[in-house]
């Protein structure tokens, strides 16, 4: 039995998707994977995953030209079932396409492309609604990542002479709106308790990183901008070696769910009901105490607060995130 997942979603829904590539990979043997060229390397090495087919869809794939390639490129590996737990268009026509005989989608997707169709869970976490499409039940699989000693090293090499406990910061996110603006004040509060500090992050928080080591300059402590200067799975590496991420509702949280790292998790626009939230006990979700009638305000937070005053972000004090790092006991568990 020959299976292909198609997962052209964002980073985060990628790593999110790994429960679901283990449950197939059980079922079929190691699938294979249609995701963007940004997600491949996430899933190279992923033991669930035989080989990984990057699909530009915005760049040299785009358009109806780019699909019908694609398709023609599917279809000549003769692959019986293909499981698409990205709901759109393009998904279903690229398994239609590709003439794979049993497509199996979820019914709020576009059932009349698929052949079989499952029920999406209305409510829970995203891995428990992406497992129905297999027919397995909520927190069958974690979501995981298999980094290679390669990027172990890398990550060591960024932080040479960075000594234990270390906190690592992510504060990008695609959506400025889901942007907490504190985390050089957390950093400067994080590196006077004692804490060293990683800023990890894609080439866009470059400037963000490098606030982030200013702030602990004066303290005396380490600090390291690592933004824009590793790949995915060397950063998911770095988050590995931290004993805590301090994070916005984007990629790094699940990318430091899937290498065990313990999270705090800062909600503004968005909140955790969505199904995008930490997963595990013990990890921490932070959004404003006072009730916001505007909260939340998207699916995926705007690209700026559309009232201008940010406050549900703005009204997250980095003293609020300092004590629920210092409440988790994260740092003194792996000092
Ligand atoms: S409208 Fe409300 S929830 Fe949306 S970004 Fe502004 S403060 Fe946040």
């Amino acid at each position: 039995m020959t299976a292909v997942v198609i997962q052209t979603a964002f980073l985060g829904d990628v790593v999110l998707t790994t429960p679901l590539l283990a449950a197939l990979a059980e079922r079929h043997g190691p699938v294979d994977v249609v995701t963007t060229p940004a997600a491949a390397p996430l899933l190279e090495t992923h033991p669930a995953v035989r080989r990984v087919i990057a699909y530009d869809k915005r760049g040299g794939d785009r358009g109806w030209r780019g699909l019908r390639r694609l398709g023609r490129r599917l279809a000549a590996e003769g692959y019986e079932r293909a499981y698409l737990p990205h709901r759109s268009l393009r998904t279903a026509a690229l398994a239609w396409l590709a003439r794979i005989p049993a497509r199996i989608g979820f019914t709020d997707g576009w059932p009349f492309l698929y052949t079989h169709t499952r029920r999406r869970p209305p409510d829970g976490h995203e891995v428990d609604r992406l497992l129905a499409l297999a027919d397995r039940p909520p927190a069958a699989y974690p979501p995981t990542l298999r980094l290679t000693p390669e990027d172990r090293a890398a990550a060591a090499a960024v932080l040479e002479g960075v000594g234990d406990p270390l906190v690592a910061l992510a504060p990008g996110s695609i959506w400025g709106s889901k942007r907490w603006p504190y985390f050089t004040q957390l950093a400067g509060r994080l590196s006077m308790a004692g804490a060293n500090v990683v800023a990890v992050g894609g080439a866009d928080d470059v400037g963000w990183g490098d606030a982030i080591v200013r702030a602990v300059g004066p303290s005396g402590r380490r600090a390291v901008n690592a933004c824009g200067a590793l790949t995915l799975r060397q950063s998911a590496a770095v988050i590995a070696r931290a004993a805590l991420l301090v994070t916005n509702d984007s990629a790094p949280l699940h990318l430091a769910t899937a290498v065990g790292t313990p999270v705090i998790a800062l909600f503004g626009p968005t909140v955790p009901e969505f199904g995008f939230g930490p997963i595990r006990d013990g990890d921490v979700t932070l959004g404003v105490v006072d009730r916001l009638p505007c909260r939340p305000c998207s699916p995926h937070g705007p690209p700026s607060c559309p009232l201008g005053h940010h406050r549900c972000m703005r009204d997250i004090g980095a003293d609020v995130v300092a004590a629920a790092i210092e409440e988790s006991g994260a740092l003194r568990r792996r000092n």
